[in-house]
Formats: C-alpha cells, sequence, structure tokens
C-alpha cells in the first residue's frame, strides 16, 4: 500500500510517499481503509520543528490521528463490526492496545494518561505499530472504533477527534453558569466554544489572530469575539467589558503570549485550562500569584466519572 512517511526533518523536506506492507489484523484489531485524514495544529508543530515531540517519536512514521474509514478487514475476537462500516478510530493508545494488564491510569479509563504509553508512542499516527491515517489502510483496536451514524457525513465526522478534545477541555473546566474566555478558534477553540455553550456558559468571550475565525466564532454563538486582523486587542477589551476577568479562561493556542493573556483576563480566584501544546516560554507569573490562579493541562480524551463516558464516545 502507499503510506506517507515522515523521517524527523523539519519542513520541507522530510515527508516521502512510499510502497510499505499493507498491515495484518491481529487479535482484538480491525483494518481500517483511510477515507479521510485532518491534519491536526500539533502535526504542524511537530513537522515544523516548533513543538518538540519529534523527540519521543520512532522515525519513520505515518502521522493522521484525526480519521474516517471503512472496515477493511476483522481480526480474531472482534465483534460488532463488519466490513464495509463506516468508522472513525480513537487513536489514544493504552494498555490494551500493548496487551498489557492495565496501569493504573488505564483501569481509571484515563487511557490517554496511561504510563506504558511511551512504549506505543501515543497512539495513532504516532508509532509504528498501528500507522496513521496518512497511508490507505491502518490498524485499530475494536475498543477505540465507532459506527458513524448515517446522518453524519465523512466531512464532518472527521472532526469527532478534535470535538472529543473540545469536550473533555469543558469537563476540566467545567463552564456552567461562567463567564468564559477562550483564546484562539483554530479546530479546538471553535470545539472549546460549542461544548461550553452546550454545557451551560453564561458568556463566551472568543479571541481570535484571523477574521475567517472569528466569523466562524460568531456564526457559532460566541457572545463577543475579538479579532486582532480586525485591529482589535482582545486581552485589553475582555478585561474592560467584564471588569475583573473572566471565570475561567481555555488557552487554545499555547504559546508564552497567549498564557500571559490568560493570566491577565481572569479574575481572582479564577481558572486556565491551558488546552494547546508548547515547551519553554518566558511568563511573568505575578499575577497567577496574586489572583490565586489555577491551572490545568489537558491530554486528549480520558473517561470522564461524572457522565462515565469518554469525550470520544460523546463527540
Ligand atoms: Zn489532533
Ligand atoms: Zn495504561
Amino acid at each position: 500500500m502507499k503510506a506517507l512517511l515522515w523521517d524527523g526533518k523539519p519542513l520541507p523536506e522530510g515527508f516521502y510517499l512510499d510502497d510499505v506492507e499493507k498491515p495484518v489484523p491481529k487479535k482484538d484489531c480491525v483494518l481500517v481503509k483511510t477515507k479521510l485524514c485532518g491534519i491536526c495544529g500539533s502535526d504542524m508543530g511537530i513537522i515544523t520543528g516548533k513543538m518538540a515531540l519529534a523527540d519521543f517519536m520512532a522515525k519513520p512514521l505515518t502521522f493522521g490521528h484525526e480519521v474516517v474509514g471503512i472496515i477493511d478487514e476483522i481480526g480474531n475476537g472482534v465483534e460488532g463490526f463488519k466490513v464495509g462500516d463506516r468508522v472513525v478510530v480513537d487513536g489514544a493508545a493504552g494498555c490494551v492496545e500493548l496487551g498489557l494488564e492495565p496501569c493504573d491510569m488505564c483501569r481509571l479509563g484515563r487511557y490517554s494518561l496511561c504510563y506504558n504509553q511511551a512504549m506505543l508512542g501515543g497512539g495513532l499516527g504516532y508509532n509504528q505499530v498501528n500507522g496513521g491515517g496518512f497511508a490507505e489502510y491502518f490498524l485499530a483496536h475494536k475498543s477505540k472504533v465507532y459506527k458513524i451514524p448515517n446522518i453524519v457525513s465523512d466531512e464532518d465526522a472527521v472532526l469527532t477527534e478534535p470535538l472529543a478534545v473540545g469536550i473533555h477541555s469543558c469537563f476540566v473546566g467545567n463552564p456552567a453558569s461562567k463567564k468564559v474566555a477562550i483564546i484562539g478558534a483554530g479546530a479546538i477553540g471553535l470545539q472549546i466554544l460549542q461544548a461550553s455553550k452546550v454545557m451551560g456558559a453564561l458568556e463566551i468571550f472568543v479571541s481570535t489572530e484571523f477574521e475567517y475565525q472569528a466569523k466562524l466564532a460568531e456564526e457559532l454563538g460566541a457572545d463577543n469575539v475579538y479579532c486582532l486582523e480586525r485591529g482589535e486587542t482582545p486581552a485589553t477589551e475582555i478585561t474592560m467589558a467584564t471588569g475583573k476577568g473572566v471565570d475561567l479562561t481555555y488557552d487554545a493556542v499555547g504559546s508564552a503570549q497567549t498564557l500571559q493573556d490568560a493570566i491577565n483576563i481572569t479574575k481572582p480566584r479564577g481558572e486556565i485550562v491551558f488546552v494547546g501544546l508548547m515547551r519553554e516560554a518566558k511568563i511573568d507569573f505575578l499575577m497567577f500569584s496574586v489572583k490565586e490562579l489555577k491551572i490545568y493541562g489537558v491530554n486528549g480524551y480520558p473517561l470522564e466519572p461524572q457522565v462515565a463516558r469518554t469525550p470520544f464516545d460523546i463527540a
């Protein structure tokens, strides 16, 4: 089969199309034929060298963890699926994919925080075992495969994974009855916006870089949108509009500047959910201490004990 491989060199080098062996579904796995695959912001961060996650990946590898496909072959021990089913795949890997006894995290359903994940390199699109969506076929464990309802198009279904990230971010931040700011209106920020509305946010402020993102945020129901490209200064304007700041801020960008903005626009005893990814940054933490803020990390979409479902399942 054809696969797009990446050898670790930052763009514009590093990628090449190659013939590789078509995977054979092992026990408890299905082989999926790719229909659509999304390009994640984290993929872009890795291949441009901005995000040093590549240090933790075995190469060459095939990217792609936002996938829609058709089941092509079924391994032993798989029930409830048939060849031809249209599916999305939760790419986060845990002990179950490695055939190990579940670790403490996996036992609690927190498979995206699995202690043994390093052995697998994080799951679909990040390792050499399962492959990734930028190939004709890839492997998926039966516990991570979801049939797509007929009313959902391929183009909508391919956003299941980023929506799951948005939903988990909202379970972490709990936006119900709060004034909420979302910094960044890319794929993830816009999913956080929609999940925050469903979960009962009181008022939602969105800070965007580009005009097209601002328009989308308005269409998707943000109460107040501030856009750098329109010449606005989102952090200042959100602070002025709210007086003392918002109760909860999502940083859906992940940079020194956006985390600094999050600290500045969140009111005393407020909370920040840091959804973006970054390594080193220079931040002034004085107001973080002065205001007694809290900050939470987000990694994938582990089980939400409040509803006993995974965000991927909800998405
Ligand atoms: Zn992603
Ligand atoms: Zn585990």
